[in-house]
């Protein structure tokens, strides 16, 4: 598969960024969630499976998260 974009994941900061194919500005998904458009030149980004990815993922990591602290049988550990 060809990737589209250049994904970048920074050790200091929480989840992935996007590099805005226009003004090479690192994107994050929030940035994007509402408008698939570069805050920073107003760069359309085409809605594609990476971009959706990209976007969903940290919404799936809370809830991953989410449910990795509670218990699936439903019973407290106190
Ligand atoms: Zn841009």
């Amino acid at each position: 598969m060809v990737r589209k974009y250049k994904f970048a994941s920074h050790e200091d900061v929480l989840g992935r960024f996007i590099h805005c194919p226009k003004c090479n500005e690192l994107l994050s998904p929030s940035d994007l969630d509402s408008f698939n458009c570069c805050p920073y030149c107003n760069f359309v980004l085409e809605r594609n499976n990476e971009l959706e990815d990209f976007v969903v993922e940290p919404i799936v990591q809370v809830w991953l998260n989410h449910f990795s602290n509670t218990r699936p049988d439903g019973r407290s550990s106190r």
